[in-house]
């Protein structure tokens, strides 16, 4: 083996068993142990939800399967059945914390849809109050939040 291999085969290694989900936000949280830090709220055994730092309004969450997938055709009923549980759970939550009038639940597919995260599926939960805003505001800024994501991930998670 040459020199040059061996300095760079490892390199090679790691580069090609991370692949495409290697610059992906979902799958570093999905890896990372930290998820506090990365306000990951619930861990299920196909998805995962997390706060969303920039988010549409308060109390915004999404549902995420570990599979780095970007295709709604590609998710298993498993992963289907998960999510939306988890979503359930997350709206009880979120009702109880934050007494919303109402959500805003779905997804953006695809880069033109405004999908931030384009390879790796994942489900918006917005809560919404009157008053709040419009929809279409809603899907296209980010808003400054009264709520720090500290507080509200304490809240989530207690
Ligand atoms: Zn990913």
């Amino acid at each position: 083996m040459s020199d040059f291999k061996r300095l760079w085969a490892p390199w090679r290694i790691k580069f090609v068993a991370q692949g495409p989900t290697r610059g992906c936000f979902f799958c570093r949280a999905k890896r990372s142990k930290e998820d506090r830090r990365n306000y990951v709220i619930v861990r299920g055994t196909a998805a995962f939800v997390i706060l969303n730092r920039y988010p549409y309004n308060n109390g915004h969450v999404m549902i995420v399967p570990y599979r780095h997938i970007g295709k709604l055709t590609l998710l298993s009923p498993a992963e289907w059945m998960e999510c939306l549980q988890l979503s359930q759970r997350l709206s009880r939550r979120l009702a109880r914390v934050l007494s919303p009038q109402g959500f805003n639940f779905g997804m953006n597919l695809g880069r033109v849809a405004g999908a931030g995260v384009v390879g790796h599926l994942h489900l918006h939960l917005v809560p919404r109050w009157h008053g709040d805003t419009n929809f279409m505001p809603v899907l296209t800024r980010t808003r400054v939040m009264a709520q720090s994501l500290d507080e509200l991930y304490r809240l989530l998670v207690e």
